[in-house]
């Protein structure tokens, strides 16, 4: 076990986890952050920001979280590489586990664990992640104004991220794997009416289809089997996110999807001096710049309980 006591651990490394970190840190509260599976967060596979305000040439996401780790660093974060495995709430202080051996020892908790984007899984998708492969409209759909692309999915993203491109886009296809949609009726509604959109209801995305530029097509394959190909610069997934909460089911008040909840307003969760900011309580925005100011929220909470004691 480490011997010093960490006044404030944050766990994850995104807008959220390292806004949380400048805060703390100017706050005095010496906080120590662990970069977590993947260094950087979400914003790391996409390629260019341009809608994180301060960056008005555009920044990669790549860059974004290089500049986010340096002001937490400059104000003496302790950014740490390693992944927690374990976290035991039920005692005080709390006790997290590093890589499976290392135990820590920590009077509060920020969770800033973000969320995963679901993928379909095919090599070729894989292989296109970041030449039109994308899994967030409002951050890559700039990209293909004029130009034709594809949204995998039929819930309410699907449908928000297929009418936001519609308005940027020539055309947008809606593959959706079943005959009908699971979005509310209201976005369905929108979908529909939207003249560039052309739903292809029973598809299911076969391959994605590129050259050394990205993406050029997608081969699909309807419910009887036939396969039709169709011509795309960009695919958008938005089958769903999963909320990177595994380690605190147990402890932590999630929702049915797993994401934690949080006292309405602020980060608390129901266990005084945990907290939880960014994509990991957030099922609706999931932006970088939401992330950032509820690692905000978070810090000041995480200072003002430890104030308060
Ligand atoms: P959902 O889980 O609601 O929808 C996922 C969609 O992706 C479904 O159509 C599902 O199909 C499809 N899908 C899942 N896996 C695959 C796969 N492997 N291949 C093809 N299709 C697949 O996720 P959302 O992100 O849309 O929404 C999450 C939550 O957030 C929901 O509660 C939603 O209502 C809410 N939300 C609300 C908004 C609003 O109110 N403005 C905006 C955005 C989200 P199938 O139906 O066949 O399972």
């Amino acid at each position: 076990m480490e011997n010093q006591l960490i006044k404030c651990l944050i766990i994850g490394s995104g807008p959220a986890g390292y806004t949380a970190a400048i805060y703390t840190a100017r706050a005095g509260l010496s906080p120590v952050l662990y970069e977590g599976i993947e260094p950087g967060g979400q914003l790391t596979t996409t390629t260019d920001v341009e809608n994180f305000p301060g960056y008005p040439e555009g920044v990669t996401g790549a860059a974004l979280m290089e500049d986010l780790k340096k002001q937490a660093a400059r104000f003496g974060t302790d950014v740490r590489f390693g992944v927690i495995t374990h976290a035991d709430f039920s005692r005080r202080p709390f006790q997290v586990t590093v890589d499976g051996r290392h135990v820590l020892e920590a009077e509060t908790v920020i969770v800033a664990t973000g969320a995963s984007a679901k993928y379909l899984g095919l090599p070729s998708e894989q292989k296109y992640r970041g030449m039109g492969v994308s899994a967030c409209a409002t951050c890559d759909g700039f990209f293909y104004r004029k130009k034709d692309v594809a949204v995998v999915g039929g819930g309410d993203t699907a449908c928000e991220e297929a009418t936001y491109l519609a308005s940027i886009c020539n055309k947008v296809y809606m593959v959706i794997r079943k005959d009908h949609m699971r979005a509310s009726k209201a976005m369905q509604h929108r979908v529909m009416n939207t003249p560039n959109i052309e739903v292809l209801f029973g598809h299911v995305t076969e391959q994605v289809i590129g050259d050394e530029q990205g993406v050029t097509g997608l081969l699909l394959r309807d419910a009887a089997g036939e396969e039709k190909m169709i011509d795309v610069s960009g695919l958008f997934l938005a089958i769903g996110h999963h909320p990177n909460t595994e380690i605190f089911k147990d402890q932590l008040d999630l929702d049915a999807d797993g994401y934690i909840r949080t006292v309405p307003g602020t980060s608390k969760t129901n266990i005084e001096g945990v907290f939880a900011a960014g994509d990991v309580q957030d099922p609706h925005y999931r932006q970088a710049i939401t992330a950032a100011g509820s690692g905000c929220v978070a810090a000041l909470d995480c200072e003002r309980y430890l104030l308060s004691r």
